[in-house]
């Protein structure tokens, strides 16, 4: 199973997901949860806190358990968005999370609400307040599209969890809680962490059912290496080191793209709310996963092989987002340098190394060698400079990075967050 990093509130990447991004603001304004907290005691060993996600495999009466919470939750959000869209076009009154979880406790006075854990409610109801939150922070920041949280129709929700690690047990390789007959079973493709998890999310895909659990870990330094590198990232090649090494970009997508489009066209030619337009777009979105796990995987290997080399990497403040908007939006997400980046930084910070941030401008135009700037083109893949310097053009911009991360231009120095 992947895991998944994830950024604080300052947001290097898009790709974190809802879910995910509120724990880590939630874990990220305690004060003992950032791992670079210079008031941390000198005797706490730094600690970060990871994701572990593991595969659920539920039997037949436990599915249709987990099928039924996911329908209550959903029903749950959308009865707390109604009352709070209600509370301020009747009365122009803001309902907060506590007066809703306040009400929470009353509403479990009837049967019909105390079969599950209050635990669990009050997740999907912290659930829309960061969507209340988000939607604030979209609005006071402008340029984005506010999106005022939605009703979540059916097949529109496919997870639930609990804000605190209580009201759920975990006993070996089994989770036990209310309104779930059994222990649920987990396939522990990797050993648990020995202690106690912090919280946990169950979700629902295309493949079935799993569920992250949040730890608090140790950093675990690696030895010095004495290293440090430059990264420039690319299209051609996925990254080009300061010392001329090149990482290949597979071009996941890309190479699936005539598969994907071959089920794009079948699932475009069934008819609406047939059996067989069921089948292709499970089809689609099989495909769909496998290109991402793929890709994954490969972003996986060559962060931790970076993070395992170098002491410290040094990298350049990409925007990525202008990018992903540009001509070559498709090959830029392809490259996922925002994942890769993610991946970086929570790798690095568990082993005790460290990832610096540098201005992008004029990387590529820099001269490593004399510090001029010489404008070239994107076509121009070699660097000549009148000094007498001949490299290959991103092999000259990722020494340059390294250059500025020595020197200490480092852009506005972001925190970062992971979980993994
Ligand atoms: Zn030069």
């Amino acid at each position: 199973m992947s895991c998944t990093p994830l950024l604080n509130k300052t947001r290097l990447g898009t790709v974190a997901r809802q879910g995910k991004r509120r724990d880590a603001e939630r874990l990220a304004a305690s004060p003992i949860s950032n791992a670079s907290n210079r008031e941390l005691p000198e005797t706490e060993l730094p600690s970060l806190v990871l994701t572990y996600k593991y595969r659920l495999l539920p039997t037949r009466k436990q599915h249709k358990a987990l099928v039924g919470i996911l329908e209550s939750q959903r029903q749950l959000y959308n009865g707390a968005l109604e009352h709070r869209i209600g509370a301020w076009q009747k009365a122009a009154k803001t309902v907060t999370l506590y007066s809703q979880m306040a009400e929470l406790v009353e509403l479990r006075s009837e049967p019909e609400f105390s079969v599950l854990p209050s635990n669990l409610q009050r997740w999907t109801l912290r659930r829309l307040d960061e969507a209340y939150q988000g939607f604030f922070r979209r609005v006071k920041a402008k340029g984005e599209k506010a999106g005022f949280p939605r009703f979540r129709g059916k097949g529109r929700w496919s997870s639930f969890g609990f804000a605190e690690f209580s009201g759920i047990r975990l006993i070996g390789k089994r989770l036990y809680f209310k309104g779930i007959g059994g222990g649920l079973r987990m396939h522990l493709h990797r050993p648990l962490p020995d202690a106690r998890p912090l919280c946990c999310t169950f979700t629902r895909d295309h493949k079935g059912w799993s569920v992250c659990l949040q730890y608090r870990v140790p950093v675990a330094a690696l030895p010095k290496t004495g290293k440090q590198t430059g990264i420039d990232f690319g299209l051609t090649h996925l990254a080009t080191l300061s010392t001329g090494e090149q990482i290949p970009n597979p071009r996941v997508a890309k190479r699936a793209e005539s598969e994907l489009r071959r089920h794009q066209r079948a699932l475009a030619r069934c008819k609406k709310g047939s059996n067989r337009r069921k089948k292709a777009k499970q089809q689609l979105a099989r495909s769909h996963a496998r290109v991402k796990s793929g890709r994954r995987t490969y972003l996986h290997q060559v962060s931790a092989k970076l993070v395992r080399e170098t002491d410290v990497i040094v990298i350049e403040d990409l925007n990525v987002k202008g990018l992903a908007g540009s001509m070559l939006a498709k090959a830029v997400h392809d490259a996922s340098w925002a994942a890769l980046r993610q991946m970086l930084a929570y790798k690095a910070e568990k082993a005790g190394r460290e990832v610096v941030v540098v201005d992008p401008k004029y990387t590529s135009q820099t001269c490593p060698d004399c510090g001029i700037i010489a404008k070239k083109k994107l076509s121009e893949r070699t660097h000549r400079c009148d000094c007498g310097c001949v490299l290959d053009r991103d092999h000259a911009a990722a020494k340059v990075i390294l250059q500025r991360g020595r020197s200490g231009s480092r852009s506005s120095q972001r925190e970062v967050f992971a979980c993994a």
